[in-house]
């Protein structure tokens, strides 16, 4: 018989039942289920102030801790004795280091040295009973414990090897961002197989040549930006046409019986003439053409001149940013990003990416944003939307404390998505690429184009485009700006 089978069956003192009631709380017997919901309320002891599961008198008839009033310390953690996170004997703190340490624990008894980062992320985050509950209910510890027994291997083609789950997804992601794993990027590491698919379709020595156009020049640039953190799905897709352009640019090579070698600038010319929207794609291909002597000297086809186009009133680009600034059924971070776009014309993927150390609060309360160069001052009340942010964005989930993106994800490590706030601002009528068009627009003819460029991180060609759609002229702006640098 357990002991509390034989306590006898009373009324709990503070829910009523007739139980087996098993402690005294505040004086009065109460049930098991009342005295976990006990367990799991500490609050500041009068005291000593500390966290405690205020359960008996003191001298003064206050709710306070065993140990202010001579009890038996029942309802701490019998590891270090803290009492404000419950885990059945243990604290969630205790509990989960321990089942941590179990879990990434290799054969010879020790943390697997590889896993350490992640028994740490793990261990330091700030809510151990969410951690404990992954473990019950997720299948990912058991591929870590796998790992840490060294049943399989800790690196990318394991990953590759298992289903592209969400559980086995997010696991490669925390591997990743706590640098377990090499960096990766999954919508990058799907371009590899996409194209070996392409080239077993080309006859061999096309596909040779596109092979190495494209290791060597696409996806090494793809790569160097991922490291830079700077890659975006848009240049994926630019790549991807690229490579894409480039085939059947080689196709109408062979269609029209000619070499790559012996092609000339009227070929070229010829080309361009039939496939216009193509130009643009192939310019890379024949840029490393010419790099690596594969082909002559030719000029690459010209661009068509891309001009800017506004399409959004300015009346209606105000009506948005009003939305934004004040309606509070937007999410913080949506509001925010969008008029990033709205007001300093900064295109929506490059805000996604912004870092918290382009946000400068200043002792006086000024809140400044750099987003080139130089930092502008936010005006209020976006000054206190940011604020407001900056003291939200620090309650994201342990696995994505290492990073330091002013608005992160829900993928570990990796910064939120386009998408995520371009489809918000889409149902609100934003159309994102418009707005910034707008907005680029109104800054291009109220500031000098130089400073519009080196303020807003534009190119200088960028700037002069808009700034003749505005009307205005470099000139202008050259003599303006040195007069004001002169002041
Ligand atoms: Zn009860
Ligand atoms: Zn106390
Ligand atoms: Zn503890």
């Amino acid at each position: 018989m357990s002991p509390r089978a034989r306590l006898p069956r009373q009324d709990c003192a503070h829910c009523g039942r007739h139980e087996r009631c098993t402690r005294i709380v505040l004086e009065q017997p109460v049930c098991q289920r009342c005295t976990l919901r006990f367990a799991r309320t500490a609050q500041a002891c009068p005291g000593c102030a500390n966290i405690r599961v205020l359960a008996f008198y003191d001298g003064d008839r206050r709710p306070s801790c065993a140990t202010c009033t001579g009890n038996e310390a029942v309802y701490a953690c019998t590891d270090c004795g803290r009492e404000d996170s419950p885990w059945g004997r243990l604290c969630g703190h205790c509990a989960l280091k321990e089942k941590a340490t179990a879990l990434l624990s290799g054969p010879d008894g020790g943390i697997h040295p590889q896993l350490r980062p992640v028994h740490e992320a793990l261990v330091c985050g700030p809510r151990p009973q969410t951690t404990l509950y992954w473990f019950t209910r997720s299948t990912g510890p058991s591929v870590l414990a796998a790992m840490a027994r060294g049943d399989i291997e800790i690196s990318h083609a394991t990953f590759e090897a298992m289903p592209a789950d969400k559980t086995h997804n997010y696991l490669r992601d925390l591997l990743a961002a706590l640098g377990v794993l090499p960096p990766f990027h999954a919508e990058l590491e799907r371009v590899t197989p996409w194209l070996n698919q392409l080239l077993s379709t080309l006859p061999d020595e096309h596909a040779e040549v596109l092979n190495r156009f494209a290791r060597w020049q696409v996806l090494r640039r793809l790569r160097r930006e991922e490291q830079r953190g700077t890659l975006t799905h848009g240049a994926i897709s630019a790549a991807r046409a690229t490579i894409v352009v480039t085939a059947r640019f080689l196709g109408w090579l062979t269609e029209h019986r000619m070499d790559l070698a012996d092609l000339t600038q009227d070929d070229l010319d010829r080309y361009a003439e039939q496939h216009r929207a193509r130009v643009t794609a192939l310019r890379p291909f024949l840029t490393w053409c010419e790099a690596t002597d594969l082909g002559r000297e030719l000029s690459p086809p010209k661009r068509p001149d891309l001009q800017p186009a506004v399409t959004l009133p300015d009346e209606d680009r105000w009506r948005h940013v009003q939305l934004l600034l004040h309606d509070d059924t937007i999410r913080l971070y949506t509001r925010i990003a969008g008029l990033f776009v709205l007001l300093y014309a900064q295109p929506l993927a490059r805000v996604c990416r912004m870092r918290v150390d382009q946000i400068t609060v200043t002792a006086a309360g000024i809140t400044r944003a750099t987003f080139d160069t130089y930092p502008i001052e936010l005006p209020d009340p976006l000054d206190h939307l940011v604020r407001t942010h900056l003291t939200r964005r620090g309650q994201a989930s342990y696995a994505s404390r290492p990073d330091t993106w002013l608005f992160p994800g829900g993928i570990p490590g990796k910064h939120l998505v386009t998408e995520n706030i371009r489809s918000q601002l889409v149902a609100r009528g934003i159309q994102p690429l418009a707005a910034r068009n707008a907005a680029m627009f109104q800054l291009a003819s109220t500031m000098p184009t130089p400073i519009l460029a080196e303020i807003l991180g534009l190119s200088p060609t960028t700037a002069t485009r808009w700034a003749a759609l505005a009307a205005r002229d470099w000139s202008t702006y050259t003599a303006l700006r040195d007069r004001a640098l002169q002041q």
